[in-house]
């Protein structure tokens, strides 16, 4: 790692297994007249990889003294903004490149995960697919499953997006320095066909409906028109006591559009 210090508060952990950089980047379908963004490229490890596949490569690293490390890798095809990939006008500096698809990918600072999927969701760019390294658990809650207990409002906002896939675990030590969580990579693809509702009254209702995890649905749902929600709820053959961890999509969907 030469002089090069890590530093804590800004996520930095760097990957130093080479089998892992090598499977993130064949899970990336990207072709040389695509565009892929990358996260936080710290020292290089995936950007060096990522350039193989000759595509225009788009780097935002916050971290001045990195670049002794990745100013080597700019060429015509690769840049690096330096700057927080939460506030840089991202539109502004892809405006400019023609490309076919869009991917975002990386091993992500893991203190702030979800406010760079939620900026990059704010941005409504059409994206083909974004993989990510995350924490373990954080993975858990994306991807999961309803009737478990990481299924949560975090879950149905990503998954009104995309499809979502955990892909592998990777172990504490395949990062220097070792972090003290596991980590694992998922895939976010894109969903061709969004539900049909509209998206603010649904949000709203996914956030209320898991504001107190331990409250039923229905007193979390206090100040709503309960009545029409148990109407929904029946057609489905669910009882009126349920947590809103036990509900599907699909019945959100339709109690959302029925409010
Ligand atoms: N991709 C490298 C690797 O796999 O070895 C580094 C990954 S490290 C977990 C996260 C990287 O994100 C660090 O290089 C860190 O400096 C950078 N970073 C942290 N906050 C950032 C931000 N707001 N915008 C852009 N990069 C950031």
């Amino acid at each position: 790692m030469g002089k090069m210090k890590a530093k804590k508060n800004l996520g930095q952990n760097f990957l130093i297994d080479k089998n892992v950089i090598t499977k993130i980047n064949n899970s990336i379908g990207a072709k040389s007249d695509d565009l892929i963004i990358e996260i936080g490229p710290g020292m290089g490890a995936l950007t060096k990889e990522l350039k193989i596949k000759n595509a225009h490569l788009l780097c935002y690293e916050i971290d001045n003294d990195l670049k002794n490390y990745l100013e080597p890798l700019i060429d015509s095809k690769t840049k690096i903004i330096w700057g927080d990939f939460l506030t840089c006008d991202i539109l502004k500096a892809i405006e400019n490149i023609k490309y076919h698809n869009l991917y975002i990918v990386g091993n992500l600072p893991y203190y702030i995960t979800t406010p760079i999927i939620k900026r990059i969701i704010d941005l409504k760019l059409d994206i083909e697919e974004m993989v990510f390294m995350v924490q373990d658990e954080v993975a858990e809650r994306f991807t999961a499953q309803p009737k478990s207990k990481d299924y949560g409002s975090i879950t149905l906002f990503l998954k009104y997006y995309f499809e979502l896939e955990k892909l592998f675990k990777v172990s504490k030590n395949s990062f220097n320095p070792v972090p003290k969580v596991e980590s694992a990579v998922i895939i976010f693809k894109k969903r061709i066909k969004k539900p049909n509702v509209i998206e603010d009254k649904y949000f709203k209702l996914i956030k209320d409906s898991f504001k107190y995890k331990r409250k039923t649905l229905k007193n979390n749902l206090n100040g709503y028109d309960f009545s029409k929600v148990k109407e929904i709820l029946r057609k489905y053959n669910i009882e009126e006591n349920v947590r809103a961890e036990e509900i599907p999509e699909e019945v959100f969907i339709d109690i959302a559009n029925n409010l």
